[in-house]
């Protein structure tokens, strides 16, 4: 399937340059000049990533982005921001932009930015299943089931794990994970992420002296490792 971009900038030249160096990547692309038109343009597209000025007519590029994340919407944004425009780039980074390129930029440094956001998605993406240990869990219906049927794990458990899967050979701070699993405003404790992965220990069988898939990184936080 064809990665769809939308290049929201509203300098003609620079959007056709950069369009034209898009497409030469194979990249599906649809530029939009205006700010008020980019939330028609997702929907209507369902693009895969978003490169998104800040100056723009119509409406603000950091609006725009105030907009698709109060949306719900996770797409990948890539902020251009002009030289010098450090306020803009702290407060697009705090509204959920996941990557700023200053202008000016080579179109080769904007290409490794959009594949390496790409790449990044894809990875932090988690999958809809995973078994480990004789245990399958349906990330989706948030049960596990092991050989002699239902385990008996709690849906965070299960969200844990599926944190951990999100980012399979990364440290995983226990702040991250309280944070994605229960929300920032929780009552949850570092404590509550031990007991977690404890419970999924003891369904899958993994000794915590000797972990075979759930690492304990001292003073981080954990790690999942699956072949
Ligand atoms: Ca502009």
């Amino acid at each position: 399937m064809t990665t769809r971009i939308l290049l929201v900038e509203d300098e003609p030249a620079l959007a056709r340059g950069l369009a034209d160096n898009l497409q030469d990547e194979g990249y599906d692309v649809r530029v939009v000049a205006r700010g008020d038109q980019v939330m028609d343009a997702v929907r209507d597209d369902r693009p895969d990533l978003i490169v998104l000025d800040i100056m723009l007519p119509g409406r603000s590029g950091l609006d725009v982005l105030r907009d698709l994340r109060a949306s719900g919407d996770p797409v990948p944004v890539l902020m251009l921001t002009a030289k010098g425009e450090l306020v803009d780039r702290v407060v697009g980074l705090e509204l959920g932009a996941d990557d700023y390129l200053p202008k000016p930029f080579a179109v080769r440094e904007l290409l490794a930015r959009v594949r390496a956001l790409l790449r990044r998605t894809a990875l932090a993406r988690p999958p809809d299943e995973l078994t480990i240990g004789g245990v399958r869990f349906d990330f989706r219906a948030l049960t596990a089931t092991g050989p002699d049927g239902p385990c008996e794990l709690t849906p965070h458990d299960i969200l844990v794990l599926r944190v951990l899967s999100a980012h399979r050979s990364e440290v995983v701070r226990r702040v991250d994970i309280i944070e994605e699993v229960c929300g920032l405003d929780s009552e949850a404790t570092l404590r509550t992420v031990d007991n977690h992965v404890m419970a999924l220990r003891r369904a899958i069988g993994d000794d915590p002296r000797r972990p075979r898939w759930l690492h304990t990184v001292r003073g981080e936080g954990y790690r999942l490792t699956v072949e």
